[in-house]
């Protein structure tokens, strides 16, 4: 009987293996949050281990992960005292792919040579990134069974590996990567200490470099509100939104059905984008339990959401989904909804309870609030209430809600008015409001195109009609006896075909109006379009 094995790997692994060798990626740093990730896993098993078996090897170890770097042998090894592997599982994990969904990710790999290897975590086979960087890995591991022995697992990733037993390894497993001539970067302290803040700061266990400790920052997510304070919340912004200021608005929340999820969403104080700095990138991080699977990622939000900064850690995306990318799309379109629909309502909330700082909240992020409006379909109806307008009403930056305006209705107005122009000046000065002022019934005043186009999208709000007022078919308030005398129905047939013979194609219609009070005339639209809806199609026709 011999100890020295020598295993074949599986077809679909040397298939795997040779695409991660021999093309180049951008960022195969990747390889370190895979492998910390692994032994973070394997801590976290070990951990419910100690719960449900009582015969477990090195009982009194410390559960913790630790990388030796060494540039004179250009090697990095990575520890944990985690449950390790016998020598079945080696075979099994290290040598085999049990999941389909490799195959797609191979697919995947080789469709061109800088593809993103990010998301090889997620189909099942992350280890295998640690040859992305590394000639020769060897795995050292002793499995928590107080049966089992010490195994060395030895591969170049080429065709096959070697398993041998040894002695004198204590409980868990020891990765060491011979490092490629074209990666002895990943033997440098300042840069495996910044690839593991970045990727990997959260983790739940310490790790230590170089004897170290690294990751101070915790996974304040996973914490009761009341055990975090102000300033752990400031720190946890800066660090996740590279920022130096502090969040304008915080939103820390757990749910539980129908899915697990430990959230922590921050407003920044400022909107870059508002300045003209380009469209902002999505600013949430996913996570596993604590373990980064997805930085910046795009499907956990809307892209109306992408002034958001934080974190979303639900417990199912290994479990379930990660595997397959369909089941994938389905799980996080379920967050995306979850999270979307608790950040509208803290809005409202905040709307409500700190009317002060959501108007701060508006001057800044307005603009994306009114592009969920007009692109979400499915949360329109909350992010209308969400809206905000200045009005004949209201005073120099005064702002008016739907609701607001709803309020103040006058008994027997029928319709919500509104009316779009460049400046509250500009619409102050138009004869449009000539019989609203008289009448005392407030309109409100958009200033955006994409304004009106949410309105008219809506055509109502609770039970009431959003009309424009520069619509020609508009339906005006009863009013008093007009004041002055009226022309006869002779004199207003000549007076209104001379003006359609002077203006001719420049109106469809000239027509006797009962709504000016002080001016002569007034140009309206006959279509359901409004004037600055006229004029953006202008734009785009041109
Ligand atoms: P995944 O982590 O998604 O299962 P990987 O390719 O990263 O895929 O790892 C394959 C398997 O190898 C793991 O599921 C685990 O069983 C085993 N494994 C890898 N690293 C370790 C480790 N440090 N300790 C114990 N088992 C490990
Ligand atoms: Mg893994």
């Amino acid at each position: 009987q011999t100890n020295h094995e020598v295993h074949e790997f599986q077809a679909e692994v040397k298939q795997l293996l040779n695409i991660v060798i021999h093309s180049l990626y951008t960022d195969r740093e990747i390889f370190l949050r895979e492998l910390i990730s692994n032994a973070a896993d394997a801590l976290e098993k070990l951990r419910y281990r100690k719960i449900t078996d009582k015969e477990l090897r090195g009982g009194d170890l410390p559960l913790e992960i630790s990388i030796e770097l060494d540039d004179k042998k250009h090697t990095l090894s990575i520890a944990d005292t985690g449950i390790g592997m016998t020598r079945q599982e080696l075979i099994e994990n290290l040598g085999t792919i049990a999941h389909s969904g490799s195959k797609a990710f191979i697919q995947y790999l080789s469709e061109g040579d800088q593809r993103d290897v990010n998301l090889i975590g997620q189909f099942g086979v992350g280890f295998y990134a640690a040859f992305m960087v590394a000639d020769r890995v060897t795995v050292e591991t002793l499995s928590w069974q107080p049966d089992a022995v010490g195994c060395i697992w030895q591969s170049e990733g080429i065709g096959n590996y070697t398993i041998d037993t040894t002695e004198g390894l204590q409980r868990g497993t020891r990765i060491t990567l011979h490092l490629k001539e074209d990666a002895q970067e990943f033997a440098v302290e300042a840069t495996i200490k910044r690839i593991i803040k970045q990727y990997s700061g959260f983790v739940p266990f310490s790790i230590s470099v170089n004897g170290e400790k690294v990751n101070t920052v915790q996974a304040i997510w996973t914490k009761n509100k009341n055990e975090v304070t102000e300033e752990e919340y400031t720190e946890f912004y800066k660090y996740i939104a590279n920022a130096y200021d502090e969040p304008l608005m915080r939103l820390h929340f757990s749910v539980d059905a129908p899915l697990t999820i430990n959230s922590l969403l921050f407003v920044p104080k400022d909107n870059f984008e508002r300045f003209g700095f380009g469209r902002m990138e999505p600013g949430v991080n996913l996570y596993c339990r604590k373990v980064l699977i997805q930085p910046q990622a795009k499907d956990i939000l809307p892209e109306w959401l992408r002034f958001i900064k934080g974190v979303v850690d639900s417990e199912e995306l290994p479990l379930n989904i990660s595997r397959e990318t369909m089941q994938d799309s389905a799980l996080m379109a379920k967050l995306r909804k979850v999270i979307t629909g608790r950040f509208i309502k803290y809005l409202n909330d905040q709307a409500k309870k700190e009317p002060e700082k959501y108007k701060e909240f508006w001057q800044n992020f307005g603009m994306f609030i009114r592009e969920g409006a007009a692109t979400d379909y499915i949360n329109r109806k909350e992010l209308v209430n969400l809206l905000r307008f200045s009005s004949s009403k209201a005073e120099e930056g005064q702002l008016v809600s739907l609701k607001d305006y709803l309020q103040r209705m006058k008994e027997n107005q029928k319709d919500i008015y509104f009316i779009n122009g460049p400046t509250k000046e500009v619409i102050e000065t138009s004869p449009y409001l000539e019989v609203f002022r008289h009448q005392d019934i407030e309109v409100l005043y958009t200033h955006e195109p994409v304004e009106d186009y949410i309105l008219s999208q809506l055509g109502e709000y609770e039970g009431k009609k959003l009309s424009s007022i520069d619509s020609a078919d508009l339906e005006l308030p009863e009013s008093e006896q007009q004041q002055g005398e009226a022309l006869s129905k002779e004199q207003l047939d000549a007076l209104a075909g001379w003006l359609k013979e002077v203006l001719g194609d420049k109106v469809t219609e000239v027509k006797e109006s009962k709504r000016l009070l002080d001016s002569p005339a007034i140009v309206l639209n006959s279509d359901q379009m409004t004037s600055s809806m006229h004029r953006m199609m202008q734009v785009v026709n041109k």
